[in-house]
């Protein structure tokens, strides 16, 4: 049986609120509208049966309805502040445990967790969402989703398409992992303080199997890399220093193309076409 507990009061949660003063280098910007927090959770659609890890809850805007929804949560924040007023007031849920920690030094793998079971939640500090993702794709192995609030430019970023103005390496390596979804815009002024820029929710699921598996992912890396870097030449020109034309020529694409203009699967073909070509050396 689920264990449902009483949310947070809002009196823990006020206290909370009063005495902390934001600290901008933790990317502190709180959630204080209450619509679009329920929006959030509703977009989450936290179940009785969810393991749910939310990266900084700060002040528990989140936290609050995510705890009485799901089996067990678990939240990681750096703010030794933030989690001591945190652990004050759920320290008595017996499923919920704080980790007085850096996001990006956390060892998933220390987490009692099965196979792809994970729920990854958290309006995050944008300074580090970046990172926070690469470093969560390497415990995907352990995820079922992630819901995460990030810069609207980043989440377009993330869901662009080929040919989109905002096409590039972020999106790509994010797509070769993860199934992208960009759920809705939110406006600054749902935040304390406002953020000076606008904000989305995207949720990350990764695939259940890479639907284009590159025989080496740090050379396919390497291949992006190298044609955005020159964004404006085509593709033969931009990639001269990996790989021959002649070795282009031979893959079904059109190498007069511009970067944007390329599917995550072209560049599989041409990553593994150097891979290969590597080895036949
Ligand atoms: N979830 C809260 C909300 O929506 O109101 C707070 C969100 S605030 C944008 C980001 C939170 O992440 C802050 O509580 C901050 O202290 C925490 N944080 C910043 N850097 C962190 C890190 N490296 N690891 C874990 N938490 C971090």
């Amino acid at each position: 049986m689920v264990h449902i507990p009483h949310k947070m009061s809002s009196k823990t949660a006020n206290a909370m609120a009063l005495q902390h003063r934001p600290r901008k280098r933790f990317g502190q910007n709180f959630l204080r509208d209450t619509n679009v927090i329920e929006r959030i959770v509703d977009a989450i659609h936290p179940t009785g049966d969810d393991h749910i890890i939310e990266i900084g809850p700060g002040q528990g805007a989140l936290t609050k309805y995510l705890l009485p929804a799901c089996r067990k949560l678990e939240v990681i924040e750096l703010d030794r502040d933030l989690a001591a007023h945190l652990a004050e007031g759920l320290q008595k849920e017996e499923h919920f445990q704080i980790h007085q920690q850096d996001v990006l030094k956390f060892d998933f793998d220390t987490l009692d967790a099965e196979e792809k079971s994970l729920r990854i939640v958290g309006n995050l500090p944008y300074n580090i969402s970046t990172p926070v993702m690469f470093y969560l794709l390497k415990y995907q192995h352990l995820i079922k989703d992630m819901t995460f609030m990030l810069q609207l430019e980043v989440v377009n970023r993330l869901a662009a398409k080929t040919g989109d103005k905002n096409y590039g390496r972020l999106g790509l390596m994010v797509q070769y992992h993860c199934q992208v979804e960009h759920l809705f815009n939110v406006p600054s002024a749902a935040f304390t303080p406002k953020p000076k820029v606008s904000s989305a929710i995207v949720r990350l699921a990764p695939h259940p199997t890479l639907p284009a598996p590159a025989r080496d992912v740090n050379c396919l890396k390497l291949v992006i890399r190298t044609a955005f870097n020159q964004r404006r030449k085509i593709l033969k020109n931009s990639l001269k220093s990996l790989v021959s034309e002649e070795v282009l020529n031979t893959l079904p694409l059109d190498t007069s193309l511009r970067p944007e203009n390329l599917s995550l699967q072209d560049y599989v073909l041409i990553s593994d076409a150097i891979s290969n070509s590597d080895r036949n050396d």
